[in-house]
């Protein structure tokens, strides 16, 4: 525990560095278990939640799975998202089930494979044919994937930023790890004490003294944030690896790419001149673009997060590595974290970062 002595005045029990959509889960668990947290975060309209189209979707890839966790994960992201939508008064999640439109006749075929097996996730499009038809051009069935969410994130983070710097527990600046001194049982950061820091600085923790060893993956991901006239926004578009997301009135998210190797980091010509001519061949509204968008995601090499207690140092902790699926894994193992930093209670074992023991105790 941290010195009850005069002279360290700013007392916490936790410091968290990044106020990205695992920030702002940690920060609000915290703080609901009463625990006095600060958090550094500067400002950072570039960072992957704030270029993140917030789609929960319970189904995933060529061969149309379901993703790890999902039957857990849906239930817990509607009732978390919704109360932490009423304490911050905003809208956090809308049900919007995506209308996947296959772009070859294999892709076609998994959907109709995993219907037959009665996948409960996968149905017939309550729209007819001839609705879709008025707005999009498509050779193959169509299936509605459901239920799905979209996540309002960039609401939620202006949102916890302001609730956090009226509760004056934010700091608008980065955490410096090199000025991290490590005492008997707590930490001191500047004029700070801490029980703990916990790093949920997204893909910056790759390149951390602490974290570097864990096998983090740099993932790419551009989107055009483009206006689309009369479209239906009851549901997201899916066109191959092309989302169309309803983000506002007649303003749509499209995207996006999953780059694993790149010049840089910015948006290219290349993603937006694919994106606009996929988007003539299949919409028949008008649109005009209006924003392209890019950041990385903090991916992992095995898809599973990182979540847990540094081995060499109990000071610091971690919550991160959460790829592309940012908006359902964060809540749960953001609670899952709480959990452990307040009971001792356990991690699930391929997210816990104690798997990677070995290499982060080789400093
Ligand atoms: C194009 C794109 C589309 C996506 N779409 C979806 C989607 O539809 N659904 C979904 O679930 N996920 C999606 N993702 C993934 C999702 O964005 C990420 O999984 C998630 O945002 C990661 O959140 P995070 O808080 O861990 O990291 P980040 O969002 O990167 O936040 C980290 C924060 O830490 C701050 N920081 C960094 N270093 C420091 C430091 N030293 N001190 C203090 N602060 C620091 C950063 O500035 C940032 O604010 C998408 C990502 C991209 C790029």
């Amino acid at each position: 525990m941290c010195p009850q002595n005069e002279s360290y005045n700013l007392k916490f029990d936790y410091i968290i560095a990044g106020l990205g959509i695992s920030g702002v889960w940690l920060s609000h668990y915290l703080l609901k278990e009463n625990k006095k947290v600060i958090v550094f975060d500067k400002k950072n309209l570039q960072s992957a939640s704030n270029v993140a189209s917030g789609l929960v979707n319970p189904v995933t890839g060529r061969r149309v799975v379901t993703t790890w966790l999902a039957d857990e994960l849906l239930p817990f992201c509607k009732n978390e998202y919704t109360s932490l939508g009423e304490e911050l008064c905003i809208q956090a999640i809308t049900q919007k089930n995506i209308l996947v439109f296959p772009s070859a006749p294999d892709l076609q075929n998994a959907f109709d494979n995993r219907m037959k097996e009665n996948n409960s996730y996968i149905h017939p499009p309550q729209l007819s044919r001839q609705e879709l038809s008025l707005h999009f051009n498509f050779p193959f069935n169509v299936y509605e994937i459901s239920p799905c969410y979209v996540i309002h994130i960039q609401d939620i983070l202006v949102s916890q930023r302001q609730h956090l710097n009226k509760e004056n527990v934010l700091i608008d600046e980065m955490l410096d790890e090199n000025l991290i001194e490590f005492k008997d049982g707590y930490v001191q950061y500047k004029g700070y004490t801490a029980d703990k820091i916990i790093f949920a600085n997204g893909i910056s923790a790759s390149k951390s003294k602490f974290w570097n060893g864990l096998p983090f993956v740099e993932n790419k991901g551009q989107a055009l944030i483009v206006e689309i006239k009369d479209m239906d926004a009851n549901y997201i578009y899916k066109f191959g690896h092309l989302s169309l997301i309803p983000l506002a009135q007649n303003k749509w998210w499209v995207g996006s790419s999953n780059e694993l190797s790149f010049k840089t980091t910015e948006p290219t010509d290349d993603f937006k001149n694919k994106t606009i001519a996929t988007l003539k061949a299949v919409l028949k509204n008008d649109f005009s673009l209006l924003d392209h968008w890019a950041s990385l995601r903090p991916a992992t090499v095995e898809r599973r997060p990182f979540i847990g207690l540094h081995p060499l140092y109990p000071q610091i902790a971690i919550l991160n590595g959460m790829g592309s699926k940012g908006c359902s894994l964060t809540p749960w193992f953001a609670k899952q974290l709480t959990g452990k930093l307040i009971n001792g209670s356990s991690i699930d074992t391929t997210a816990d970062v104690q798997r990677f023991a070995k290499i982060l105790s080789r400093q």
